[in-house]
């Protein structure tokens, strides 16, 4: 089967490799629809620490179940399924504390390779974090699992209750999401900030009620302006650049809550008003990745609410087409894109 295989920073093929065979508890997919992903650009840019080249990439998918391994009762060949790349081990430290998103072994289980022909699942992938895709949920609507699970889990960190203001920094595939969840949820007014007109016009079309060009505009003041020098309740950052994580916590009024979802280059630092979060008591809160209960609930909202995610996509590809699109995002050309090989 055709598979992509990245075999050093920003050196992508498309390589001919053998079919992977279910083992016990696990099955293999027939992918339908992969999406691209910023981690993806990420890791084509700087390689990923835990992967030895070469690998593959790929991790937002459904398709059709292929084969099923031994042991395997809940799924059957030819079903349509959508899942997410990781589950937690529940037996380690982390786990048994309730943090099933910082199990200990959670990066080494994340099974990579959706941008292929064919995908393994992990048993604990099939046990945990498989589900069956209804007949009225797209492919592509499907492969919105894992990064809407991602976004459900940072927003569980935080508060937000109906008519709050909520400052979404950053207007990628992320900060998107946060918009539509933030609006499902019943923010009052959602304020976004980001560059490229396009990006910011989409924002809007999902539910932002301001949008603050940076290039454009001091978002600090007119975070100010626009809540008449309360701040937001809710900030959230997905920008994932030290100089936002510092900006973020202005933008929070009294009693706010600020998410920093972006990550950061690793050894970066960022500084905060000491002030400010001490006598406007502010709550800076981290998240990273996401538990099974935030699945089942990213999964909720794809089945039975409208949540516009395919807006996000910026067009549809070839699996052989990849590695072109791959320096597409790489030159800031679209957002999110579907692989349908
Ligand atoms: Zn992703
Ligand atoms: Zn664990």
């Amino acid at each position: 089967m055709l598979s992509t295989q990245l075999l050093a920073p920003g050196q992508l093929e498309m390589r001919q490799v053998a079919v992977p065979e279910a083992g016990p508890g696990q099955v293999v997919i027939k992918v339908e629809t992969a999406l691209t992903c910023g981690t993806d650009l990420k890791t084509y840019r700087r390689g990923h620490p835990k992967f030895p080249f070469p690998f593959s990439l790929g991790h937002e998918y459904t398709g059709l179940i292929h084969q099923v391994g031994d042991g395997v009762s809940d799924f059957q060949v030819g079903q349509a399924v959508m899942g997410v790349h990781s589950a937690p081990c529940l037996t380690c430290r982390m786990c048994k504390r309730g943090f099933e998103n910082l199990c200990e072994s959670i990066v080494s289980r994340m099974a990579l390779g959706a941008f292929a022909e064919y995908y393994l699942a992990p048993a604990e992938v099939v046990q945990q974090n498989l589900f069956l895709r209804p007949a009225h949920v797209s492919a592509q609507r499907a492969a919105f699992l894992e990064p809407l699970a991602c976004v459900v889990q940072g927003q569980a960190q935080v508060p937000l209750q109906a008519d709050d203001t909520v400052v979404v920094m950053g207007c990628g595939t992320i900060g998107l999401l946060h918009i539509m969840l933030a609006k499902e949820r019943g923010a009052g007014r959602i304020i976004v900030s980001g560059r490229h007109r396009q990006r910011l016009e989409l924002a809007v079309e999902l539910g932002a009620t301001d949008v603050i060009d940076v290039d454009q505009q001091d978002a600090r003041q007119a975070v100010q302006r626009l809540t008449q020098g309360r701040g937001a309740e809710l900030v959230i950052e997905c920008v994932g650049r030290p100089e936002a994580w510092q900006e973020a916590h202005w933008h929070a009024g009294q009693g706010g809550f600020v998410l920093l979802f972006g990550g950061c280059p690793v050894e970066s630092t960022a500084t905060f008003d000491c002030t400010r979060i001490h006598y406007d008591q502010l709550t800076i809160k981290g998240v990273f990745h996401f538990t099974p209960t935030d699945v089942k609930q990213a999964y909720h909202y794809l089945c039975n609410t409208p949540l516009p995610v395919e807006k996000i996509l910026s067009g549809s590809a070839s699996l052989a087409q990849l590695p072109d699109v791959i320096q597409q995002l790489d030159r800031g050309q679209g957002i999110k894109y579907a692989i349908v090989p």
